[in-house]
């Protein structure tokens, strides 16, 4: 049969790696990307980028781990190439402060970060209004020149990237073989998903170079994540909220809670406010699907709902979707030599 046809609907970092595995992993395939937004107007140029994964209750944790472990290991080969800069991945290393030791004192995730230890109490005395904590490095994403670089790599390999809006994903039957879902939170529209629902995050960036460590406290809602240029300022977590525009009040609360974590932040300069939603469920949706209508077939593979995690597991989960995409491959060429005969 001729070269596979697969169409990846999405450009935010699932979108965008999942057409890389896929064209890594299934080379006789033709990739092409649909996508009605493109970097910088995603969800994902919304987000801090940082590797501290977030947990899905619906996915068994040996998964995550797995996922979050190939993610890892992806970037910090990249951390460790001359890509790095252009890519905008770098190390950074850190603290996540509790006011009371949490129950669960190792992550799943503590083997996989590098260093992890507990705090001292010397690095614990810069944070008086907390009683246990966690030192650790790990990897952060620089969100716009991350997905601009996958986007370069992919267009380098023959990708196609087209801007288009698919409102049902039958309209692509006739042009495509495969289609793969990476639509984040916009397939709550595109396949009717009811389990999916936005959990808003609004964040600030600001120019404050003498900060190099992350600051994390425990519950995860306030944040201090230095990134090359600019450091990330979080953050909220409002869910079923759609509201993409920014709230003043919550710019205050948001510097006031990270002011609070590390005092010097109050000569920060140049803050922007982002505002972003989360496409979460209670786990990934990672799977085949076969649609039927009137005796047609539409193989689709989906890949999106990583809420507040996508860059923690991006790598992982592409390379099972591009798996899923090899499987839909092998049926294709089954169901076209039985034609044959
Ligand atoms: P998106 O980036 O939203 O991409 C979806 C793509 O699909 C877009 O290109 C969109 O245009 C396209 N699309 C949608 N519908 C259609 C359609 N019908 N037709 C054509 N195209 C369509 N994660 C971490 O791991 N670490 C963090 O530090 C982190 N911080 C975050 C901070 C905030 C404030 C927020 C909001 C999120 C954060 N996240 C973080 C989570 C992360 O941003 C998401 O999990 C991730 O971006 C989801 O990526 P995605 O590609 O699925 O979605």
């Amino acid at each position: 049969m001729a070269a596979p046809k697969v169409a990846v609907v999405g450009a935010g970092v699932i979108g965008l790696s999942t057409a890389l595995c896929i064209v890594e992993t299934c080379p006789s395939s033709s990739v092409t990307v649909l996508s009605d937004q493109f970097s910088p107007n995603t969800t994902s140029d919304v987000a801090a980028g940082m590797l501290i994964p977030h947990t899905y209750p619906g996915t068994p944790i040996h998964v995550q781990k797995q996922w979050f472990k190939d993610t890892f290991t992806y970037l910090f080969a990249i951390s460790n190439s001359a890509e790095a800069s252009e890519a905008g991945i770098h190390l950074v290393s850190g603290w996540q402060v509790f006011k009371s030791t949490p129950k669960e004192e190792l992550p799943f995730w503590s083997d996989v970060v590098l260093g992890f230890r507990p705090m001292s109490e010397a690095e614990l005395q810069k944070f008086p209004q907390h009683r246990f904590g966690q030192a650790f490095t790990t990897l952060k994403c620089d969100c716009p020149p991350y997905l601009l670089w996958l986007e370069k790599r992919l267009k380098a390999t023959g990708v196609q990237v087209y801007n288009r809006k698919v409102a049902d994903l039958w309209e692509l039957h006739r042009e495509y073989d495969i289609i793969v879902n990476c639509t984040g939170i916009g397939a709550h529209q595109l396949v009717g998903d009811k389990k999916l629902f936005p959990v808003r995050g609004q964040v600030l960036q600001v120019h404050a170079p003498w900060v190099k460590n992350f600051i994390r406290d425990g519950d995860g809602l306030t944040y201090i994540y230095p990134g090359i240029d600019r450091v990330t300022l979080g953050g909220t977590r409002e869910k079923e909220s759609w509201s993409l525009s920014p709230d003043p009040g919550t710019t205050k609360d948001i510097f006031d809670r990270c002011c609070s974590l590390e005092a010097s932040l109050q000569e920060a300069q140049d803050i922007k406010v982002k505002v972003g939603l989360r496409p979460s469920r209670q786990c990934v949706r990672l799977e085949r699907e076969v649609l039927s209508q009137g005796g047609a077939k539409l193989l689709v593979v989906h890949n999106y709902g990583h809420g507040a995690g996508g860059f923690s597991v991006h790598r992982g989960t592409a390379k099972e979707a591009a798996r899923l995409v090899g499987e839909c491959i092998v049926a294709l060429q089954g169901s076209s030599s039985r034609a044959k005969l």
